[in-house]
């Protein structure tokens, strides 16, 4: 796996920003991880699912994107 995707990852019930992982569990496709987190300032346990995108999939993100910066540098300046 050449890339991450990463999101900051906030406990749902008091919105702390550390947790601990308890458990990890993969499924049969291997194409997503279960973590069981704690959240170090409420002790909530609560799971967050990991997806692991394809190669292809990544490569579309990365068409996408590159798309997006070219149309970015074509529009003219906003509010100047
Ligand atoms: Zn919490």
């Amino acid at each position: 796996m050449s890339r991450a995707y990463l999101a900051e990852l906030v406990c749902p019930h008091c919105g702390g920003s550390r947790s601990f992982v308890k458990n990890t569990t993969g499924n049969k496709a291997g194409d997503r991880i279960l973590r069981r987190r704690e959240c170090a300032a409420c002790k909530d346990r609560f799971t967050t699912v990991e997806l692991i995108p394809s190669q292809e999939a990544v490569a579309v993100l990365d068409k996408l994107c590159a798309g997006l910066r070219r149309l970015r540098s074509l529009m003219p300046r906003v509010g100047r």
